[in-house]
Order: C-alpha cells, then sequence, then structure tokens
C-alpha cells in the first residue's frame, strides 16, 4: 500500500498551491492561530499521529504564497497537498486534486501582480533603518527645487544617490514612520503601495507654534521655509482626510490655506474654511493674487512672502470684490 502523505523536495513546485491559503485552510476546518510577515501558524495536523499528543502549543507554520508547511515540534512538512492529504486521509493525488479545485493559480502571476499576502505585509513593516539607504540631497537637486540644505535638514528631506530620486518621510501624527514618496522626474510612487499617508501631515514633526500653512505638495514645505515662511504643512493632495483636519484642528490656532492655485484648489479650500468656521481655527487664504502659478514651488521667494503676508479672510475678499462691482 503506497499511500503518500509526503512529497519529496523535488515535488514542491510541481504540486498545485491553492490560489487563496487563507481560505483553503478554513475549508480545512484548520484554524489559524497566529501569522508573521510570510506565514500562518496553525495546531499541526499530523501531530497526534506522528506524536502520540495534540500540539498543544501550536508550532506548525504555512506559508502565506506558496502553502508550504513546517512543524518545527515533529517535523511534518511539505507542499500544501501533503497537509490537505493528512486532514482529509486521503491519497496525494486525490489531495493534489482537491487542492487543483481551489482556485489555483499560478504563483508567479500572484507575486507579479502584487497581491501576494507575504510581500504585503513585510512591505507593512517599515522601519527608521531604511532611511539609512538615503542621503542629504545634493546641492544641484537642493538648487533645482529652490530649497536651502536647511530646509532640506528641517523637513527631513531625503536623496536616493542610486536612483537620483527625492525621499520624502512620512510620519504620522506620533512620528512613527508609515513609510516614504519617491519622487523623480516623470516619476512618483508611494512606498509601501498602500501607505496611510492621510493618517499624516508632511512638516508636523517640524511644526513650532500654533500657525501653519497648508501646501498639498511636501516639498512646498521646504520652498516656503528657505523663503522665510515657517510652517508648512503638506496633505499630499488637494483633498483632506477627516484625520489631517483633526490633526490640524488639535494643533494649529491659524492656517494660512496655500492649496494649490488651481480649480481643486480652491474647492478646497473653501471646504477647510466651511470645515473650521466657528472653530476658533482663524482661516486665511495664502494670496495669489493674479499670479499666473500652480503653488509655491512656482514663486520666487518675494512672491511668497507677499502672498503669505497678505494672506486674508475669506469673507473680506468675497466683500472687497462684491465693493468693486
Ligand atoms: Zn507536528
Amino acid at each position: 500500500m503506497s499511500r503518500r502523505t509526503r512529497a519529496g523536495d523535488e515535488d514542491l513546485f510541481d504540486t498545485p498551491i491553492p490560489g487563496d491559503v487563507d481560505s483553503a485552510l478554513t475549508k480545512l476546518n484548520i484554524e489559524i492561530v497566529g501569522e508573521d510577515a510570510a506565514n500562518f501558524r496553525i495546531a499541526c495536523p499530523a501531530h497526534f499521529r506522528r506524536k502520540g499528543k495534540e500540539d498543544r502549543n501550536p508550532s506548525c507554520y504555512v506559508h502565506k504564497d506558496t502553502g508550504v508547511f513546517i512543524c518545527f515540534s515533529c517535523d511534518f512538512r511539505g507542499p500544501f497537498v501533503t497537509l490537505v492529504a493528512e486532514v482529509h486521509g486521503t491519497p496525494f493525488e486525490d489531495a493534489a486534486q482537491w487542492v487543483g479545485e481551489q482556485g489555483t493559480i499560478d504563483l508567479a502571476v500572484r507575486l507579479l501582480s502584487g497581491q501576494s499576502r507575504a510581500r504585503k505585509r513585510e512591505a507593512e513593516e517599515i522601519g527608521e533603518s531604511h532611511l539609512a539607504l538615503f542621503t542629504q540631497p545634493p546641492a544641484r537637486a537642493l538648487a533645482s527645487k529652490r530649497i536651502s540644505a536647511d530646509a532640506a535638514r528641517r523637513f527631513e528631506i531625503l536623496w536616493d544617490p542610486q536612483r537620483k530620486y527625492w525621499i520624502f518621510p512620512v510620519r504620522d501624527e506620533t512620528g512613527k514612520l508609515l513609510g516614504w514618496q519617491e519622487k523623480g522626474k516623470g516619476y512618483f510612487r508611494n512606498y509601501p503601495e498602500g501607505m496611510e499617508k492621510g493618517e499624516s501631515l508632511f512638516g508636523l514633526q517640524a511644526l513650532d507654534g500654533e500657525e501653519g500653512v497648508l501646501v498639498e505638495s511636501p516639498i512646498d514645505t521646504a520652498v516656503l521655509w528657505t523663503d522665510g515662511v515657517a510652517g508648512g504643512l503638506a496633505s499630499y493632495g488637494a483633498i483632506l482626510t477627516p484625520k489631517q483636519l483633526r490633526i490640524l484642528g488639535g494643533r494649529l490656532n491659524r492656517l494660512v490655506d496655500a492649496h494649490d492655485n488651481d480649480h481643486d484648489g480652491r474647492r478646497e479650500r473653501v471646504k477647510t474654511y466651511q470645515h473650521f468656521h466657528g472653530t476658533g481655527l482663524i482661516v486665511r487664504y495664502f494670496d495669489y493674487a493674479d499670479l499666473d502659478v500652480k503653488d509655491p514651488g512656482e514663486m520666487t521667494a518675494e512672491q511668497n512672502r507677499a502672498a503669505y503676508e497678505s494672506a486674508y479672510h475669506p469673507m473680506m475678499r468675497s466683500l472687497v470684490r462684491f465693493g468693486r462691482r
């Protein structure tokens, strides 16, 4: 009788892999009792048979992508099919057929499409040590954006020397590193991909005082600082999340809104004003006047200082404009 419940190592990549290891375990009535970045932890289903007692301190790990498993206590191990054969008490071939019916998809496709559970988890585990790969931006890059080295240090703006990208670390309200934004010529990405940048305002760690200047793009916090305007906070886009609004409300008495000087920016600054109306946080609008510019990054130092100094209360400007007609 050749009931196979084990496959040799050479079989590991020849046997079917369930499309979703997680739900395949559920169908086998195996409870996931824990997990790390790459593996689910389960009670070993072969333990009683092999050791004569239950696996009370679950020591069996199943890889989230490949389904390959190992019990560190009894050394039961193999491809996912072997686990199925053990649980179902069926021959290896039958177990392979069962796995094949569980939405088997090609592992490479899954990894490439970024749907890998294990990879996502690993990417989430961002630590300060990741930033050690980056340097201070070189003088040439600083000059191209018209920001000082001092401003880059203050806002912790870094540089990837290998790829020549700007690196903007994203931290939550407590200063915990969530990831970073990478920007180069015609290139942009958030790392990790699903980073919760809406939990954060760029520049919050450099804020000192109770007045903030709200911009959309992280680099503009440093442009403004270079031009003598402190308090820059960037929302990473026109639309503020409820969390970002809460952070502003909790930290500031005065806000100069320098949303981009375009349709979306003008729409969203009205929302910001309305959100804080009557809350004690005074909102004024950065005065782009009639300049044909998109944001502070396109303005000279003199223009930025003037726009800040003549920031106006939204109602005042409408009254003035109304009066002119
Ligand atoms: Zn075991």
